[in-house]
């Protein structure tokens, strides 16, 4: 008799729906036979302004290297992290993207009998994580597109095990600040681990914007994670990390794969650290496309949600498939977010002033065409 494969995995990757990432720019151009160079992709979050010199230079040294595997310990990232934030390396844990992090977190702290805490509209690799280990997932109601602090401190129960906060959040660009976290982990049991996911902190410079790391002396039961993908642009390379207490960065060690950090990304990210110049660039060239976009979006009468990310997700009807599609068709790729119940938005990522301007005049004509496609 033949088997059901299927029905053998765990009954939460059954259930499971894969990651959706942004269209890649060489499957579009292959799809309609477009230049890629012709196409712009503000799908991903990915930095417009390439990689920083200093990083590609790190790596390519370390190119003659290839043959070793490299430093399981990242000593060399983790001092200089230690450094920038203050903390001890010893609180530091490094994996193969923020992502393998909230996976390690999740596989550490919960299991099949417990529950995890997290928001409508959160970013997608929570519920994946979630239901990868057989734990329960409670999806707490947004509030203004954004987490209801209140709401998920009131939905822990014995059996919550962690908190995810995406703060900002993707894809919704939302962001609470010091004061709302810090009132939010008040309210969290000691025995509840909160993992506040800080993917876009760089980008915030205010004195309220939110900053977990000043949080951990308070709070042991946190973790901050976040990413060298997003303002430090190395998205390619994947390198992240969390901070968090020695004891629970010991845990989060025990499981990790032992070389989660290639060479590569070891060494870009640990020369990027040292170009200032290229993170105040991003974070500068991110206010004005911010800006840029917002000013087009008031413009033309749509509606979107303010953002504290590097994109933001804006309101075109119930045709917002067929308005990305129309977007596809003039070679400009964006992100359709009906996958996180959001069917008539689509998020849009942070441009060069070029590609914003460009996205901008192909979404007019988009509206136009999905609108008559009806
Ligand atoms: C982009 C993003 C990450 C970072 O993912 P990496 O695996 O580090 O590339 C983490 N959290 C959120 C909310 C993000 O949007």
């Amino acid at each position: 008799m033949a088997i059901d494969y299927q029905s053998l995995a765990v009954k939460g990757v059954q259930a499971l729906s894969p990651y959706q990432p942004g269209k890649p720019i060489s499957e579009l151009a292959r799809q309609l036979g477009l230049d890629p160079a012709a196409i712009i992709k503000l799908a991903s979050n990915e930095n417009p302004l390439g990689p920083s010199k200093m990083a590609i230079a790190a790596a390519e040294t370390a190119l003659t290297e290839l043959c070793l595997y490299p430093d399981g310990n990242g000593f060399e990232l983790k001092q200089k992290l230690s450094q920038r934030f203050g903390v001890g390396a010893d609180q530091i844990t490094l994996g193969n993207g923020s992502n393998d992090v909230l996976e390690v977190i999740a596989r550490c702290f919960a299991d099949a009998s417990s529950e995890v805490v997290f928001s409508q509209y959160a970013f997608a690799v929570y519920p994946i994580v979630t239901q990868a280990i057989g734990a329960t997932a409670v999806t707490v109601p947004a509030k203004d597109w954004g987490h209801d602090l209140d709401a998920m401190a009131a939905a822990v129960t014995e059996r919550t095990r962690l908190v995810f906060v995406a703060n900002p959040n993707n894809p919704t660009g939302t962001v609470h600040d010091s004061g709302a976290i810090e009132a939010f982990l008040d309210k969290i049991p000691q025995n509840v681990l909160v993992v506040l996911d800080e993917a876009y902190c760089e980008y915030m410079t205010g004195e309220k914007d939110p900053d977990g790391v000043a949080l951990l002396s308070r709070f042991p039961n946190l973790i901050v994670c976040r990413t060298f993908s997003k303002a430090w642009g190395l998205a390619a390379l994947r390198v992240g990390y969390s901070i968090s207490s020695p004891t629970i960065a010991d845990i989060l060690n025990r499981v990790r794969q032992p070389f989660n950090v290639n060479s590569l990304a070891l060494a870009a990210a640990t020369a990027v650290l040292d170009d200032e110049d290229y993170l105040q660039r991003s974070r500068e060239a991110n206010t004005a496309g911010l800006k840029q976009l917002q000013k087009a979006f008031d413009e033309m009468g749509l509606r979107y949600i303010p953002s504290s990310g590097n994109f933001v997700a804006v309101e075109v009807g119930p045709h917002a498939m067929g308005v990305y599609q129309a977007l596809l068709a003039q070679g400009v790729i964006v992100r359709p977010v009906a996958g996180y119940g959001m069917p008539n938005h689509l998020r849009v990522s942070i441009g060069l002033p070029a590609e914003n301007e460009q996205f901008i005049d192909a979404l007019a004509k988009a509206l136009v065409a999905a609108g008559q496609g009806a």
